[in-house]
């Protein structure tokens, strides 16, 4: 069976416990590969190759820093396809998914951030003849980046790259549930020729990898994505400690839609989503809100056309939907649809396991599910699920409806149907969250900022926001 290594310091190890926990496929419930058990003497090992590397790396012209991160970039590409079937072997999402969205996404992070770097600028504030100020960005030094495992690749290359593109030397922990891709991509690393040290991943447990990560005094700075209440654990640790955080948490998203909206459109994009993934995107409209006059028709099409979504093994082509990530992830997401049932809530499609034949039979497969007849304010409308589990509820006003989206603790994205521009504008004003989409879903631009308000998270992601997260400006104020 393979066994995952870490990679320290340009090599492969073993973890230094010499253990290893058993990593499945989601798609048959069966054990496939092992992962390092690794613990705080390996992430200090992996601290001090960083430090090692730190003088290099950070001197290095910005262009020579591109060339490597480009040539990972291409190298991701020349191996789409290993690559993809990794990644839906280790999170059960269907192939066609992980070979259109996160394969290439993850090229394209360092493609964007190899770039970006040659395009930086800082400031200069003239103070009239007086004097003149001009800010200096500096790398931070040993960089923590910890990732959730929805999209393991995705999101593991968008803190590593603009981290390594700005000068800083990377320590960083995949999510134990999907480590593998993050291993083949140390391997590409290795085949580039990155610098020994420059990047570092170790594999193993959140409470045993993650907290060392996290309380390691020589890691300045920390960027996290993954659930709350983790990133509540982190914070309480690295605040005292005065660390950079940026933390991309979870979400509990409105999708709002007025009866002028393009139906077409709007039907066929909240299927997506709603389902895309199984429901594991934080960006995930989860809670629908459509405006009377349409409501029965949207919910009656939207039924209709859930109940024909294909859940299949993660190689079926025709499989809109594969395997959720893990078992007790299934399991919880069968909790929330018992609770929506005990809170009032009537199942219009979906709401049980699905038992694949074969191989595939112990695989952890949900049906598409849609739940009426709820309060906006009962736990199964307040709590994240992240799962392919959405709720359906009607409106009357703008008014009304913007009170039902902003009653959440979370404030990751929204999205709004509607023809009316100026509603678009007032409503995506009055929304408190970090993400609006008009009349369209997952649109990305990775110059635009990404993050979360309230307890969806700190700090944001994309564009100069991250490079500008992973450097400290300096003024300099010189007197003429
Ligand atoms: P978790 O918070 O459970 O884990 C995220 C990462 O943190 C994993 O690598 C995990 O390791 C690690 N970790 C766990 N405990 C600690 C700790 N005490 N100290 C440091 N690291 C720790 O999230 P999930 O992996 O379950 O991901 C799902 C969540 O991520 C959802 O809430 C989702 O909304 C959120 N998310 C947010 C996004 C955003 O951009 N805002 C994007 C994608 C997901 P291990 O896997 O070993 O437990």
């Amino acid at each position: 069976m393979e066994k995952i290594q870490n990679y320290i310091g340009g090599k492969l190890y073993e973890p230094v416990s010499g253990d290893y926990l058993d990593n499945y496929k989601p798609s048959t419930g069966k054990v496939y590969s092992l992962i390092p058990d690794s613990d705080e003497r390996d992430v200090e090992k992996a601290v001090e190759a960083a430090k090692a590397a730190f003088p290099a790396w950070s001197a290095m012209s910005s262009e020579k820093r591109l060339g490597y991160l480009m040539a990972i970039a291409n190298k991701i590409e020349e191996n789409l396809e290993d690559l993809a079937i990794a990644e839906s072997n280790d999170n059960g999402k269907p192939l066609w998914l992980a070979k259109a969205v996160d394969i290439p996404r993850a090229s394209s992070n360092f493609k964007f951030y190899a770039t970006a770097i040659m395009h930086d600028k800082t400031d200069c504030f003239d103070m009239g003849g007086v004097a003149v100020n001009y800010t200096l960005r500096k790398p931070i030094g040993v960089a923590g980046c910890i990732s959730p495992w929805n999209l393991p690749l995705y999101l593991f290359t968008w803190k590593i790259a603009p981290a390594l593109a700005t000068g800083n030397c990377v320590v960083a922990k995949p999510s134990e549930v999907t480590p593998m891709t993050a291993y083949l991509l140390s391997k590409l690393c290795m085949e580039v020729g990155l610098p020994a040290g420059v990047l570092n991943i170790v594999h193993g447990l959140g409470h045993k990898v993650g907290a060392s990560i996290t309380e390691h005094p020589e890691i300045p700075v920390i960027s996290f994505t993954g659930g709350t209440s983790t990133g509540q654990q982190i914070a309480k640790v690295a605040a005292p400690m005065f660390k950079k955080l940026s933390l991309e948490l979870g979400g509990k998203n409105p999708n709002i839609i007025f009866a002028d909206c393009d139906f077409e459109d709007a039907l066929a994009t909240t299927k997506r989503s709603s389902f895309a993934n199984q429901g594991q995107i934080c960006l995930c409209g989860s809670r629908i809100f459509v405006e009377r006059p349409i409501y029965e028709k949207f919910r009656d099409a939207f039924v209709e056309q859930t109940k024909k979504m294909v859940v299949g093994h993660p190689m079926d082509e025709k499989a809109k939907l594969g395997a959720v990530v893990s078992k007790d992830h299934m399991e919880k997401v069968l909790s929330y649809v018992k609770l929506a049932q005990e809170e009032g809530g009537t199942v219009l499609a979906g709401g049980k396991r699905v038992i694949l034949e074969g191989e595939f039979a112990e695989g952890y497969y949900l049906e598409p599910t849609i739940i009426e007849g709820l309060s906006y304010d009962c736990r199964t409308n307040q709590e994240e699920i992240f799962g392919p589990v959405v709720t359906i509820m009607p409106f009357d006003t703008e008014e009304e409806v913007l009170g039902y989206a902003n009653s959440s603790k979370y404030g990751l994205s929204a999205t709004v149907w509607t023809s009316d521009l100026k509603r678009a504008h007032r409503v995506a004003a009055n929304l408190e969250s970090g993400i609006v989409w008009v009349n369209t879903w997952l649109l990305r631009d990775l110059r635009t900022p990404f993050g979360g308000v309230k307890q969806s998270g700190v700090g944001r992601e994309g564009g100069f926001e991250a490079l500008h997260f992973f450097t400290e400006p300096k003024n300099i104020c010189i007197k003429l």
